[in-house]
């Protein structure tokens, strides 16, 4: 993500009603202990700053809509041109095989399903063609996610990435990921999306261990994916970056290191490193509590393999993008996820599908044949709608920042008209104790320790602002 997201019209309303409603930050949370909020002192941060990570919580957000009022609301969202950061998400829900360790498995894909599917997404795109809110200010980023994307036939690719280009008003360096697995994923599929316009591809690669790989249900091995890594690369038309995940059971730092080796020795432009979550309800979940494999690794194995990360890609001269993502080349952006993490508006399409414009959160029907059914009514499928929290721009940008790893508190202030850096600074002190966080000239910056508690720094953060912005507002 870029460190701050772009300011836009709608962030500068929200900032002058908040200077206007006199809301002022009053130190301490509302009902709860400044404590609740503290790491722990006077260990090594990177490994035992927090007993675990913190599950992640809906951000903060206004109330949602009555279903009867949804399409109404969505109506008037409609008419309104689009303004500032915008991406687009389309999702495809199908996956070949079921990984171990994946809690968003949706369904079995079949290759008859495939062009059904196109064909209803395509229809579902055109549901808004004409609408400010679509059509009224360019997309810059566009992303093909799922489930596997590239499941989906290579004619079928080819025909949903043109409609994409052709109904959605796309800035001229609009970035188009696919994203998938390079399993099935051929010359004829890798020709069609680029004959379609796809410029980034983002493969699920995980771990370039055949016997990792074959455990956790990744059915190429190394062997196949490096071929197929340099035929896409050949085509010299698109960035190629992968994901790699760290504490797989099984992958000792010696086989999470060659994993980082691989994907540097494969040339590509950039790469992911995200760290493995086991699930209890995931079919991993189930094997490592059967005994039937062994555990993943534990946080401290967990946070020397972060380390070990960053590490070795500072020494080979990476660009860091965001806390888990480095580019090695120019082609690469990551723009879709750097701006998809701030405030950006987003128009989504799919079942399931998640979108925003200007802070109202909207979800798409998840049930794959009511989404169907819609669409085919002519309506677009939404199920749910939020309204936006009156300082949803605030937030946005603070997690944007946390994602970079950096905190601009003047500019912030000076964006917001709100007085964090006073508001923040007895936890900032405390965190920084603790050894997670350093303040260089007002910027809080993360350490190692830091970036690798990133979410549950985030996750408090936003919850110290919520109750701080709640006890102190006055009108
Ligand atoms: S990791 Fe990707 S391909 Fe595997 S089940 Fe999950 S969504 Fe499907």
């Amino acid at each position: 993500m870029s460190a701050v997201v772009e300011q836009n019209r709608e962030e500068r309303i929200d900032s002058e009603d908040m200077r206007m409603n006199g809301m002022a930050f009053a130190s301490g949370g509302k009902g709860r202990r400044l404590e609740h909020y503290f790491a722990r002192e006077g260990v090594d941060p990177l490994s035992r700053a927090f007993d675990g990570k913190i599950a992640v919580h809906p951000g903060v957000g206004g109330g949602m809509v009555e279903p009867s009022a949804v399409e109404g609301s969505l109506e008037a969202l409609l008419d309104t041109p689009r303004r500032g950061d915008s991406v687009a998400y389309i999702h495809v829900p199908f996956c070949e095989t079921h990984c171990l360790y994946c809690g968003f498995y949706n369904r079995g894909y079949s290759r008859e399903e495939s062009a059904r599917y196109t064909d209803t997404l395509i229809r579902e795109l055109r549901l808004w063609e004409g609408r400010a809110a679509q059509n009224d200010g360019p997309v810059h980023a566009v992303y093909f996610g799922g489930g596997t994307p590239t499941a989906l036939e290579a004619e079928d690719l080819e025909r949903l990435l043109k409609a994409v280009r052709a109904h959605l008003p796309l800035a001229n360096d609009c970035e188009i990921t696919v994203e998938g697995r390079l399993h099935n994923f051929g010359p004829e599929k890798m020709e069609a999306c680029l004959a379609g316009g796809a410029n980034r591809f983002s493969l699920g690669v995980q771990s370039f261990s055949t016997k990792i790989r074959r455990t956790m249900g990744r059915l190429a091995s190394r062997e196949e994916v490096m071929r197929r890594l340099e035929l896409l690369k050949s085509y010299d038309q698109a960035a190629v970056i992968v994901d790699l995940i760290f504490g797989f059971p099984m992958q000792s730092m010696e086989v999470w290191r060659d994993d980082i080796d691989a994907a540097c020795a494969a040339g590509l432009d950039g790469m992911d490193c995200y760290q493995l979550n086991v699930y209890d309800q995931t079919p991993l979940g189930r094997a490592i509590r059967e005994g039937k494999l062994p555990p993943s690794a534990d946080i401290p194995q967990q946070s020397a393999m972060f380390a070990a990360a960053v590490d070795t890609l500072q020494k080979r001269f990476y660009r860091r993008l965001s806390l888990t993502h480095w580019a090695r080349t120019s082609r690469e952006r990551n723009l879709y996820n750097l701006k998809v993490k701030g405030s950006a508006n987003c128009l989504a399409f799919g079942p399931g599908a998640g979108g925003n414009l200007a802070g109202w959160f909207y979800l798409n029907q998840n049930s794959y044949p009511a989404w169907q059914d819609m669409v085919n009514a002519g309506r677009k499928p939404v199920m749910m709608l939020r309204r936006p929290d009156p300082h949803f721009y605030f937030f946005r940008a603070v997690a944007a920042a946390m994602e970079q790893g950096w905190m601009d508190m003047p500019e912030l202030e000076r964006r917001f008209g709100l007085a964090c850096s006073a508001a923040l600074s007895p936890l900032l002190e405390q965190w920084s104790r603790a050894g997670l966080v350093e303040m260089r000239d007002n910027v809080m910056v993360l350490t190692l320790a830091g970036q690798f508690w990133q979410v549950n720094l985030s996750q408090l953060l936003q919850d110290f602002l919520k109750h701080t912005l709640d006890a102190g507002m006055t009108k």
